[in-house]
């Protein structure tokens, strides 16, 4: 286990398999940047699935206890569930994977079978209109509804983000909340975070997840539920009814750095100790080289236990302005 400067231990690791996806969400890929000219990472700057798991056995090593797959959009990586075989056997490891359901009606089952234990589908409204606004590539929702429904009959837990984005989506609260209650699947908000530098974020597009809480809430009384364990970075509510439980991530209004335990790798092999951070430790070149498995982890411990990084508890109108790598590259 290695902790870092601020006694964060390492806990959890997002791992971004491939920069590419086939939406454009205007919030995080937007097409004026993310358009045909764009340069998505060439396919040898990829890390392998052998070089993924081989890191992922290393950060194990150092204290990672759950791992999570994403991208871009993890889904459009070929062969994806090979990958999770080999990750879903690094024993005590809790494996899950974030997507936009787009391909999930055709994959849940073999990656349910290849061990993957449970996913989360990031969903921003139920009005198709509003939803195919969202994603930029008139992708209907109906398909994801699909990709949710499947993943469930595959026997996979399912969690539904939806990042809100002021005047945008935040009039589908309350419509989100109806649907989802009482299927099992938890529903969770996230705010608008400002990473990248490509997405224009302004404070006063950013729903407070107090403000989420208190629309739901007055529709469908809520109790508050205690956190399951330390950075757990949802506040979690329960319908008083009993119909299921929500989540609100305030990561803008109410920053959780001080219990933050991510690391990030990057499709290129980069770790980054922050969302925000503007370099990564390039592992890949480690990988590449004829470094062993120890030399692996004392790597990743190295740049851990130098972490100082507590950016949303520092932001301001100056730290916006900063350049930042794009959600995409880094892996959401
Ligand atoms: N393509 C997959 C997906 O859609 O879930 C995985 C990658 S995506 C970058 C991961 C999550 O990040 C999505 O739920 C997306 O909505 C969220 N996201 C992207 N940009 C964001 C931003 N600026 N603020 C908050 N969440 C954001």
């Amino acid at each position: 286990m290695v902790n870092d400067r601020l006694g964060r231990p390492l806990r959890d690791l997002r791992i971004s398999i491939t920069d590419r996806c086939n939406f454009r969400c205007v919030y995080c890929m937007p097409k004026e940047v993310f358009g045909r000219d764009y340069e998505f990472l060439p396919r040898s700057d990829l890390l392998s699935f052998e070089e993924i798991t081989r890191l992922a056995r290393a950060f194990a090593a150092n204290g990672v206890e759950k791992i999570r797959i994403t991208g871009g959009e993890p889904l459009v990586r070929r062969d994806v569930e090979r990958l999770v075989d080999r990750l879903a056997a690094i024993e005590g490891l809790d494996l899950t994977l974030t997507t936009n359901g787009s391909l999930l009606a055709a994959k849940a089952g073999a990656l349910h079978d290849a061990g993957l234990r449970r996913v989360t589908v990031s969903l921003d409204s139920l009005d198709d209109a509003t939803f195919r606004a969202m994603n930029d590539v008139d992708f209907p929702v109906t398909r994801v509804l699909e990709g949710i429904e499947a993943a469930a009959a595959a026997g996979l837990p399912v969690k539904v983000n939806v990042v809100l984005k002021r005047g945008v989506n935040d009039d589908g609260i309350v419509e989100l909340a109806r649907y989802f209650r009482g299927t099992g699947h938890v529903l969770r908000f996230i705010e608008y975070m400002d990473v990248g530098h490509t997405n224009g974020w302004r404070m006063d597009d950013v729903v407070p997840a107090a403000e989420v809480v208190r629309t739901i809430g007055a529709e469908f009384p809520l109790e508050p539920v205690e956190p399951a364990y330390r950075g757990e970075v949802a506040r979690r509510w329960r319908y008083a009814d009993g119909a299921g439980e929500i989540g609100a991530i305030a990561s803008v209004t109410e920053p959780f750095c001080g219990d933050c335990t991510r690391a990030r790798l990057s499709a290129d092999g980069k770790l980054y100790t922050c969302l925000f951070a503007v370099r990564g430790h390039d592992l890949r070149a480690l990988v590449r080289s004829n470094a062993t498995d120890l030399d692996l982890r004392e790597a990743i411990s190295a740049v851990w236990s130098r972490r100082t990084d507590r950016y949303s508890e520092l932001r301001t109108a100056e730290t916006v302005a900063l350049p930042k790598v794009e959600m995409s590259y880094i892996g959401g």
